[in-house]
């Protein structure tokens, strides 16, 4: 077991394209197409979006995201 695993182990099953549903209002934020409310460019992971980034509909924070699986 190493400290860096247990900090970032939410977001190890995060890749690039994965896919993220809003648990509040089932938006979806998909890296493929990013998010125009927040002038996200297309390609950009859910793990690099900015940390005061929330839910675009409704406001929730990232925390409030579960990953959808393909
Ligand atoms: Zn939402």
């Amino acid at each position: 077991m190493d400290d860096t695993s247990a900090a970032t182990g939410r977001e190890a099953g995060i890749g690039p394209r994965t896919r993220l549903e809003c648990k509040i209002c089932w938006s979806v934020y998909d890296p493929a197409v990013g998010d125009e409310v927040w002038q996200i460019p297309p390609g950009t992971p859910f793990t690099d979006l900015p940390p005061h980034w929330t839910c675009p509909n409704c406001s929730a924070q990232k925390q409030s995201f579960l990953l959808l699986d393909d």
